[in-house]
């Protein structure tokens, strides 16, 4: 969720993000919660409650990184199915359910892959580890019912290419949802979180993460990332129709959504 990147030239990002999210990812869970004040799982909510989940679907969570996300949708389906099972004795839907977790990092990957050993998760094959980029995915055109992106499309190079892959590899009917942080507009609060941004962020990532000049970063990527209509106007363009978002706490964060038809 956190980290940034300053101002480099666009060969320099990616390898950038390679090293920032190698660096973090043993500490990353933790420090979500640390600087979001445990919100981010309340974010991630939200998001997979709009996704509206269900047994049997092919879903690709992309810069999935440890896996949040994903275990959330799976979590969710597994519930219906549970009532599904005891209602209709029928499961033969979950045994096909998919999600895909997509990053480009390894190692993200890797802790994530722990996690869900720990907790037991997608041991029946419905969650699958893929490492990959954004901008350039390995899925077939129309095969996926679902794409999130949470906290990654403001680390990648070419937010447009990435668009254009979610539209590519969608089903028709399928949505695409991204969980991102946003611009605050209210006048006080904007105050508040400018000065929790660029001073609290920071100092916190130096003492638990001994990283400051990465979590300084996050407040210069936060700042360059388009507003909300501005990047809803983005997602239209990418040919998803339906496009809305909402803002959670005041624009802190946003919820984009779009429709392949
Ligand atoms: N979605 C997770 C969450 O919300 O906890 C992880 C978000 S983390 C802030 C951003 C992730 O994006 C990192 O795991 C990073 O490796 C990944 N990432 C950055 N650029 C990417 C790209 N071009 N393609 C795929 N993943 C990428």
């Amino acid at each position: 969720l956190f980290p940034g990147f300053k101002e480099v030239r666009e060969e320099e990002k990616s390898q950038m993000v390679g090293n920032v999210f190698s660096s973090v990812a043993s500490n990353y869970d933790l420090m979500n919660d640390l600087m979001s004040g445990g919100l981010h799982r309340l974010w991630k909510e939200r998001l997979v409650s709009k996704l509206n989940p269900f047994p049997g679907m092919k879903h690709l969570d992309v810069a999935g990184g440890t896996g949040d996300v994903a275990f959330r949708i799976l979590e969710s389906i597994n519930s219906v199915s549970y009532r599904a099972r005891k209602d209709m004795l029928d499961d033969t839907l979950q045994e096909d359910t998919q999600i895909y977790v997509c990053d480009i990092n390894p190692n993200m990957l890797n802790v994530g892959k722990k996690r869900a050993q720990e907790r037991g998760l997608g041991e029946d094959g419905s969650l699958v580890w893929v490492q990959g980029d954004a901008e350039a995915l390995t899925f077939e055109d129309d095969s996926v019912d679902g794409y999130t992106i949470a906290f990654g499309i403001r680390n990648v190079t070419h937010i447009e290419k990435v668009l254009a892959e979610a539209y590519r590899i969608l089903k028709k009917g399928g949505r695409f949802l991204c969980l991102e942080l946003s611009h605050v507009e209210v006048p006080v609060f904007k105050q508040l979180y400018d000065y929790y941004s660029f001073s609290v962020i920071p100092a916190v990532g130096e003492l638990v993460a001994g990283d400051r000049e990465s979590y300084q970063y996050l407040v210069e990527s936060i700042r360059r990332f388009p507003s909300q209509e501005m990047f809803a106007s983005m997602i239209a363009d990418a040919g998803f129709q339906k496009v809305e978002y909402e803002n959670l706490v005041g624009g802190v964060v946003a919820i984009h959504s779009g429709l392949k038809i």
